[in-house]
């Protein structure tokens, strides 16, 4: 079967796009942190919208899942394949066309995501999803994701920076949703069904992304505070006086902040003392004549006359807003160097962050006695990288085999404050138990009713997302 299977995708796209070599197969079968592996027949390389389609009705034929890859920096093992063919996108890489009177961009879907940066900011505009894998994630994958990232406060998350899809269908057929319109009230909202879906509904292949005016100046500053409550009250008034021009705003514990400096060369804090919790704030404006470090400054200015910050520094060029940013994004580099790291990607309501912080901390410390919260992430957007690092002298294995137990723990804490058990990595294989725990039966009829209308022979990403229905 799999003779045939790979005879007739190679008639259909050409030998160099099908790849059955196992040196060739080995990247795309392992997610990036090593926690699935899995198997295929073949890495298949389209060039275009009809090659994928091709793919799509070859596979049905022989009765083969699809599973589509990006950059393969997902963080959940949602395009780990479990016998399916792979189908990278990253042959159709072009940037289309831009718009910079629409304030569009169209792109295929294995475009990297830092190109599109680029490309906008080339056009006079500014395309704002950014993310620490930007330099490899591809944009089908991070739409499929519905990724988030910094920027989120500001300019919501991938979906919202969509207006158009164009997706091969289980079926072979090319939805064409490419439409750059900001009104089309003309039913159902079909390129929402799309977003977030990890490839379980259909293949994207273009989109068309909204685009933001270019930004004329930026400024990063990084305040210590002497909790997380202090820490939320700064995001408040940051973002009470600053309004839209607060672009950013990550926290990070002490410990996460003293991991990155001992783990990553060059990761100084700039401040001279330490402190409970520290807070990454980044202003951005379009207006060539705003002095943001003057906006900072004063809204530090408040804070600290509230007794809410302790120290801050305001950085004063580029490299000390890129060494401000580089404390916060090497942290989970830092924790894997530190020893055994069981993760959560929570949200709960933004003004409730400290109170889940302290809560699970508690939680943690009570089940795991000498555990290190490694506490840090998007605290303008609630979401919070509620990282655990094995207790000093502990064995390794022995701490790992508490993930599972911690993520219920964690989860429900999260659910019980109306939060959500994955805020931005998406569910892959690695929450669709938590799914079947967490989500109401309601909630997954709906979702199984979507699947099977898309997807009836179950061929796009198998065993992602939704799980099996005995399971809830
Ligand atoms: C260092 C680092 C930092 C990160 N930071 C963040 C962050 O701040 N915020 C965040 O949200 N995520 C973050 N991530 C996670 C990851 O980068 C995102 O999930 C990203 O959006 C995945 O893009 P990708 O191209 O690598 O997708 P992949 O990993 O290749 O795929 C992800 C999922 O999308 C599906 N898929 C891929 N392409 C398509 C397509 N064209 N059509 C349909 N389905 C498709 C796959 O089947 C899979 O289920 C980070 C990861 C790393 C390694």
């Amino acid at each position: 079967m799999s003779d045939a299977l790979i005879q007739d995708l190679k008639a259909a796209l050409g030998e160099r796009a099908v790849l059955t070599d196992a040196g060739d197969l080995a990247p795309v079968l392992e997610e990036q942190r090593g926690l699935y592996r899995g198997a295929s027949p073949a890495l298949v390389k389209p060039a275009s919208t009809a090659d994928v389609a091709e793919t799509v009705k070859i596979c049905a034929a022989h009765d083969v899942a699809i599973v589509p890859q990006g950059g393969n920096t997902g963080l959940v093992g949602g395009g780990v394949p479990d016998g399916g063919v792979v189908l990278s996108l990253e042959r159709m890489n072009t940037v289309l066309s831009v718009d910079p009177v629409n304030l569009t961009m169209e792109v295929e879907a294995g475009a990297i995501l830092a190109t599109i940066q680029d490309a906008a900011q080339e056009a006079g505009a500014y395309f704002p999803l950014s993310l620490g894998a930007e330099g490899s994630c591809r944009i089908g994958g991070n739409l499929s994701t519905n990724a988030g990232g910094v920027h989120v406060v500001r300019y919501g998350n991938a979906r919202d920076l969509v207006l158009g899809l164009e997706v091969v269908l289980a079926d072979g057929r090319v939805w064409d949703g490419m439409r750059a319109l900001r009104k089309d009230n003309t039913g159902y909202d079909l390129k929402s069904l799309f977003l977030g879906a990890e490839g379980t509904l259909g293949i994207i292949t273009r989109a068309v992304l909204r685009l933001y005016p270019k930004l004329q100046s930026k400024t990063v500053a990084l305040a210590g505070c002497g909790s997380f409550d202090q820490a939320l009250e700064l995001f408040h008034m940051a973002r009470t006086r600053a309004g839209d021009v607060l672009m950013a705003c990550e926290a990070m514990s002490g410990f996460a902040l003293s991991l990155a400096e001992k783990h990553v060369e060059g990761v100084a804090s700039p401040l001279e003392g330490r402190h409970e919790v520290y807070v990454l704030l980044e202003f951005g404006s379009t207006d060539p004549n705003a002095d943001l470090p003057a906006l900072m400054e004063a809204a530090l200015t408040d804070a600290y006359e509230a007794t809410v910050i302790e120290d801050a520094v305001i950085a004063h060029s580029g490299a000390q807003s890129e060494a401000i940013w580089k404390i916060r994004e090497t942290i989970p580099e830092a924790q894997k160097k530190e020893g055994g790291s069981i993760k959560h990607d929570v949200a709960v309501p933004v003004s409730q962050t400290p109170e889940f912080i302290a809560r699970a901390n508690a939680l943690v410390a009570d089940l795991i006695p000498g555990v290190r919260p490694v506490a840090f992430g998007h605290l303008g957007d609630g979401n919070i990288h509620f990282n655990l690092t094995q207790p000093e002298g502990t064995d390794k294995k022995e701490f790992l085999d508490h993930w599972h137990a911690m993520n219920e723990k964690i989860h429900d804490l999260a659910a019980s404050m109306g939060g959500s058990f994955s805020a931005e990595h998406g569910i892959g294989q690695l929450k669709t138990g938590e799914m079947a725990r967490l989500k109401s039966g309601t909630e997954l009829d709906l979702m199984r009713a979507v699947k099977t209308a898309l997807d009836p022979e179950n061929r796009l990403n198998p065993g992602k997302v939704i799980p099996p229905k005995d399971a809830s």
